[in-house]
């Protein structure tokens, strides 16, 4: 079986559709949270990947622009766009992203948001973090998003390998247990603007990195024109 798994859409339809479209046919579509919150789209991104994703798990973004969640440790932009998605956010997003859950598993893989030891919160940058995490989860292999950024971890008893994955990129992942995180769909952060993601293949244990172009001046436009804060619609044209 082939899986899209993808993180971080952050509202951004334009990176979502050409994801969808460069990924192709797969088997199913797994989402690590951050629908929602920084772009224009939130509703049109919860309706367009609601009926695809046979597994969602919920971001801190997913939670604060619902409410859920305390926004005050967001910085001054993430605040006022939280604010915005609050308002223009309607009651089936709303509903939907609450009943997402903060962890799922599926045979052999995991899925959250940060990491399995705080799914909603913790950034796993560091090959110390993810050791930590290593006993918060049971299966081989855990998926996270959150950071922004493409970024794998092989975790044995002693040791962490952390490998930065290039772009079209297929690594196996059959020996050993892995933390992976496919990047950021919406709001890329590793200085390559284009949209991130990763296509598993459970039958070969692969995971294969990819980037694609989007119209990011398409997304840049409906940002400027829905009020959203300047610094967020720049920082698309550079992946940061
Ligand atoms: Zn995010």
């Amino acid at each position: 079986m082939r899986y899209l798994v993808l993180s971080d859409v952050h509202a951004n339809l334009a990176a979502l559709e050409a994801v969808l479209a460069d990924a192709g046919a797969v088997d199913g579509i797994w989402c690590l949270g951050d629908l929602v919150g920084y772009g224009p789209d939130p509703n049109e991104c919860v309706e367009r990947l609601r009926p695809l994703v046979e597994m969602c798990v919920a971001g801190n973004h997913d939670w604060a622009c619902i409410g859920k969640l305390d926004i005050s440790d967001f910085n001054a932009d993430a605040q006022r766009a939280c604010c915005w998605t609050q308002r223009a956010l309607s009651p089936a997003s709303c509903a939907y992203l609450e009943m997402l859950p903060q962890i799922l598993i599926q045979g052999d893989y995991t899925l959250a948001h940060g990491s399995p030891r705080y799914p909603i919160w913790e950034y796993l940058f560091h090959s110390l973090d993810a050791r930590e995490n290593l006993a918060y989860f049971q299966t081989p292999y855990c998926f996270v998003g959150h950071t922004h950024m493409p970024l794998m971890f092989r975790l044995d008893d002693d040791t962490v390998e952390t490998i930065v994955p290039t772009p079209d990129g297929e690594y196996s992942i059959s020996a050993g247990r892995w933390i992976i995180n496919p990047g950021a769909v919406g709001q890329p952060r590793d200085g390559d603007e284009r949209a991130s993601y990763l296509v598993l293949d459970t039958a070969e244990l692969t995971v294969t990195f990819h980037r694609v172009a989007y119209s990011i001046e398409e997304t840049q436009q409906r940002m400027t024109e829905a009020g959203l804060p300047p610094r967020l619609v720049a920082r698309l044209s550079y992946g940061w």
